[in-house]
């Protein structure tokens, strides 16, 4: 009931199943009345951020669940603690993890001290022992949109930056600090929903494929 016309089009968009980050992104730009999200971002950040490239990134997210989570933290719409004290149901707007700072996207995601632990851990591990080809140095941009101007990444390790970020994100709403074995254990179970799916999809070696270089990061 509280959901503005513009949250309705995204999600008539996310349900529709059709293809294309332009269809996001016609979203945003129709609606008279859309967030200044994308410009909010850009002054927050202090940097250009190549929305067509964010967009793509969401449109090619599988899970709704995961989708929908992702165009809430771009739509700058998720629940932090500034919103819930605003909404009358949180007191403290102050971060769940660190307990200092202002709860903020941002802020929960990457500038946290225990987040960036969590994430720092995180790379070394994919640069140490997941032989992805790929070079992993994090940043605010990637973690957040999932890509940046300089890193070429994998779908794979597109989805387990997602997963990353939810998994944060459940430990906020319980305001446990997120910790990285926790999260091994949590990807391994989203691996195992994935497999089982793609063996039902006839798709299994597909899926092998796309996931030979990650399988170290849920050996806790
Ligand atoms: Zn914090």
């Amino acid at each position: 009931n509280n959901m503005t016309n513009h949250m309705i089009k995204t999600l008539k968009v996310i349900y529709s199943g059709q293809k294309g980050a332009r269809l996001y992104y016609e979203v945003l730009i129709q609606d008279a009345n859309k967030p200044k999200c994308c410009e909010k971002w850009e002054t927050k950040l202090n940097t250009d951020i190549n929305w067509n490239t964010s967009f793509k990134k969401i449109q090619k997210i599988r899970e709704i669940k995961l989708k929908w989570f992702q165009i809430r933290l771009v739509q700058r719409i998720l629940a932090t603690n500034v919103v819930l004290a605003h909404m009358g149901v949180e007191k403290d707007v102050t971060c769940s993890f660190c307990g200092k700072e202002r709860d903020a996207i941002e802020h929960i995601f990457w500038r946290c001290e225990h987040v960036k632990r969590f994430w720092e851990q995180l790379q070394t591990v994919v640069n140490n022992a997941c032989a992805n080809g790929l070079f992993v140095n994090l940043n605010e941009s990637i973690v957040l949109f999932g890509h940046d101007c300089s890193f070429k990444s994998d779908d794979t390790f597109d989805l387990i930056i997602l997963l990353a970020k939810f998994f944060i994100y459940k430990c906020k709403v319980k305001k446990n600090i997120p910790q990285f074995h926790l999260f091994r254990n949590y990807l391994k179970t989203a691996f195992e929903a994935y497999k089982y799916i793609a063996i039902i999809n006839m798709s299994y070696d597909k899926f092998t494929k796309e996931w030979q270089f990650y399988k170290t990061l849920m050996e806790s």
